[in-house]
């Protein structure tokens, strides 16, 4: 392999029992959309069932297919879009699906097959979703209709992880609380009701409902450093969460370059002293962003390397000058933790350099690179820096 993933399976299922043990029996649906973060879709969906997850999400149907394809029988809630044409495999596949348009009750209503629905509830990200009203006005519909039961009822938050101001979210909260009243009040019932995501459901403890949807945390990631630190501040207890996926490659060539010399595209690096190069078989068609592009960093033999010029298609060049053991064949972290002792790239970090989200950084890592499930790699035990940092005295 030139260039891979290693995910750390059994930090995948820790992070899942870290959460049970937050949420207690909540239904814990993580999701695996988007290729699992980029942690590869059957992977994580069967590390997170084996950390007790009860559901699983996904966005689309196709990846619905796959976990039932490769024998998953859990739950599994389908919470993007399904073109009206794809609704019978709705029911083939036994998926709960979301709906917020009068068009698919109509098309799953024509089927006569059962299904459960969940309604999305228009709360003030203005995405997804209908406004009170018309989910009072859909529900009717779904009642008379044979074979729909409404499940659940369900929205997602606008400003949580963005801030440590949740005002909005809260606005957000009320909205969706007197939506449930709303359907109540007009004889439907409402089994389960969601709208956590990681951020919520770390912060807001009594708010989870029946069900939270989590992401990003299952992954060992943070949503971002405001929804960490307005989880301290609210003196929550520190949730120890394990990244588990490490990116790698190896160096295709060393090289030294003189004094003088351009590196990449664009002749945007002049080295400015005889300088060893290594190139590296990855590139921003793999998800290695461009934006790192003389910006970034990678660990070689567990020491930083520095991008020199552009990030390429398919190829990437790095300094070694200061290391200067690095040699042909040698493993390069892209992101995550080297097997010896050293330094971790976080997501974050990575984000951080390409001015994006961890979530993006994770997600567009390209989905035709293998990924290699390992146990109990250095990523899970390598001490988190920020959680030292930071950790406040238990009240
Ligand atoms: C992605 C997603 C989540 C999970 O969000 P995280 O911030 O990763 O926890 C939950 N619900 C919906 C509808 C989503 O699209």
């Amino acid at each position: 392999m030139r260039t891979w993933c290693e995910i750390d399976t059994a930090a995948l299922a820790e992070n899942v029992r870290s959460f049970r043990r937050l949420v207690g029996d909540t239904t814990l649906a993580p999701t695996v959309k988007s290729n699992g973060y980029g942690h590869g879709l059957l992977l994580a969906a069967r590390a997170f069932l084996e950390g007790g997850a009860d559901w699983l999400c996904v966005d689309a149907l196709d990846e619905a297919r796959a976990l039932r394809q490769a024998g998953l029988t859990c739950p599994i809630y389908v919470f993007g879009y399904v073109p009206l044409a794809d609704l019978a495999e709705v029911v083939s596949l036994d998926c709960r699906l979301v709906v917020y348009n009068r068009e698919t009750i109509d098309a799953l209503a024509a089927l006569g097959a059962p299904v459960r629905i969940h309604l999305k509830i228009e709360t003030g990200n203005h995405r997804q979703g209908v406004g009170p009203e018309e989910a009072v006005a859909l529900a009717a519909l779904a009642a008379r209709a044979t074979g729909l039961t409404i499940e659940g009822v369900s929205s997602h938050f606008a400003n949580i992880e963005d801030t440590t101001d949740h005002t909005y979210a809260r606005r957000q909260l009320a909205v969706f609380e007197g939506a449930v009243a709303a359907l109540r009040a007009a004889g439907h019932a409402v089994p389960m009701r969601h709208l956590s995501n990681t951020a919520a459901a770390l912060l807001w403890p009594d708010q989870r409902f029946e069900m939270v949807r989590i992401g990003v945390g299952a992954y060992g990631v943070w949503p971002s450093k405001e929804a960490r630190v307005a989880a301290l501040l609210a003196g929550r207890r520190e949730l120890a969460l394990q990244p588990a996926l490490t990116w790698k490659t190896r160096i295709a060539q060393v090289k030294s370059v003189p004094e003088g010399a351009f590196v990449g595209y664009g002749c945007t690096y002049m080295c400015t002293h005889p300088t060893r190069l290594a190139i590296l078989p990855v590139g921003y068609a793999d998800g290695y962003d461009r934006g790192l592009s003389n910006l970034a960093h990678v660990l070689i033999r567990g020491r930083r390397a520095p991008i020199r010029g552009r990030v390429c298609m398919n190829i990437t060049m790095v300094d070694v000058t200061d290391i200067p053991d690095a040699a042909l064949e040698d493993e390069v972290v892209l992101l995550g933790a080297p097997a010896v002792d050293g330094e971790r790239l976080t997501a974050d970090q990575v984000a951080d350099w390409a001015q994006t989200i961890s979530y993006e950084i994770m997600a567009r890592i390209g989905a035709h690179l293998p990924r290699v499930p390992v146990t109990g790699s250095a990523s899970a035990t390598a001490p988190d820096p920020l959680a030292r940092a930071y950790r406040l005295p238990r009240t």
